[in-house]
């Protein structure tokens, strides 16, 4: 499909290099994937494109081969696959538009490798590491730990810095050498078709820098494996399923900030407590001379046993409350709640004694009752 780029930055043919630039930054903003969390694809799709457009349009040479023969020649340059994101040499135009943080975010968005190499637009070749990725680690706590918080130890595998290089990637006492392929230029010159087209070094991968003996622990890649240990800090009243952001805890580039490290608290369902918010709640059975004469009872909480007092007449399913029992707010307001839930038993099998009071009772009430009373419990 043919592309038209200057219709893409909104600018006329003859537009000059200040009006292009001012066009793409502008459009830049507009459809950075933060501002459109809606259409975050669409964004980062219109965002290629008016990179893709300002590529060509920003560079003289470019914008003459497009001008002068069109889109399939001008993409050439791109290579088969078209314009990727290591073909764009402009980001510090957007670095000067988002800042470096925020040219970070966006390259992660864009789903960057670890290091990524750029050339700015003077043609000056750096090396660029962006943040690390972050990492999501699971644990699973008691509701005990998560009423009274709790440190845990936890374990991760993550990607750091290579400790035996230091990061260089060569072996240590040795350094990089000149790449011989681009002659350390990082860009290498290439026949495309009628025109010689500059891209990135192959062989260096931009760095204008190769290893010669590369380190045994990292391979060459400056970074390795490691496990490390972390003490979590769980607050009291941690909700089940909150995670917890561990800043720069996550993996490490070789130069940049390190990702963080998300942990997923869960909590795991308890024995005879159950959470809703920040209220307990707790069953207990009574019998349904309890219920209808009041008693006191025992029940147990997260901060040990309290008493709770059953009032004459309780129904079935009502819930006592023992205010401030429940778990503590996490954001320090005041805890919730726990509530008593009564379940009142109805007596399965009656001594004599007690069938023939029950039995006084309902005929006193005038009740009725079944004849086979009698037969059923076998006396009378
Ligand atoms: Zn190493
Ligand atoms: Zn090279």
């Amino acid at each position: 499909m043919e592309k038209d780029y200057y219709k893409i930055l909104g600018v006329e043919r003859g537009a000059s290099q200040d009006e292009i630039k001012r066009a793409y930054r502008k459009l830049a903003m507009k459809w950075h994937p933060d501002k459109n969390p809606d259409n975050k694809k669409e964004a980062e799709e219109k965002f290629k494109e008016i990179s893709e457009a300002y590529e060509v349009l920003s560079d003289p040479e470019k914008r003459k081969i497009y001008d002068t023969y069109g889109y399939d020649a001008a993409r050439q340059s791109f290579g088969a696959q078209g314009f990727q994101w290591s073909n764009f040499t402009h980001f510090d135009d957007l670095e000067d538009v988002f800042g470096d943080f925020g040219l970070d975010d966006l390259l992660r968005s864009f789903g960057f490798g670890d290091v990524f190499s750029y050339r700015s637009s003077s043609g000056r070749s750096s090396r660029r590491a962006r943040r690390g990725r972050d990492q999501e680690v699971q644990i699973s706590i008691s509701l005990e730990d998560a009423y009274r918080g709790v440190e845990k130890a936890i374990s991760i595998q993550r990607y750091e810095v290579c400790s035996a290089c230091n990061g260089s990637g060569a072996v240590p006492g040795t350094s990089p050498v000149v790449c011989p392929e681009c002659r350390g230029r990082g860009m290498v010159t290439r026949a495309a078709g009628f025109f010689a087209m500059q891209t990135t070094c192959p062989r260096c991968g931009g760095s204008g820098q190769i290893i010669k003996n590369p380190c045994v622990k990292c391979g060459g890649t400056g970074r390795a494996l490691a496990v490390k240990n972390i003490k979590v800090k769980i607050p009291a009243g941690i909700e089940d399923g909150t995670h917890l952001r561990l800043s720069g805890e996550g993996e490490q580039v070789l130069s940049g900030r390190s990702g963080d490290l998300y942990v997923l608290v869960r909590i795991k369902p308890h024995p005879i407590f159950r959470r809703e918010g920040k209220d307990i709640y707790v069953a207990r059975k009574i019998s349904m001379y309890q219920a209808a004469l009041g008693c006191e009872l025992e029940v147990p909480t997260l901060s040990g046993k309290a008493k709770v007092k059953v009032p004459p007449g309780t129904q079935p399913g009502a819930k006592l409350r023992l205010k401030g029992k429940g778990m503590p707010d996490v954001r320090g307001g005041a805890p919730g709640d726990e509530y008593v839930q009564i379940e009142v038993e109805i007596p399965k099998k009656l001594s004599p004694s007690e069938a023939e009071a029950l039995k006084r009772i309902a005929e006193e009430r005038g009740e009725s009752i079944l004849a086979k009373a009698r037969s059923f419990f076998g006396f009378l």
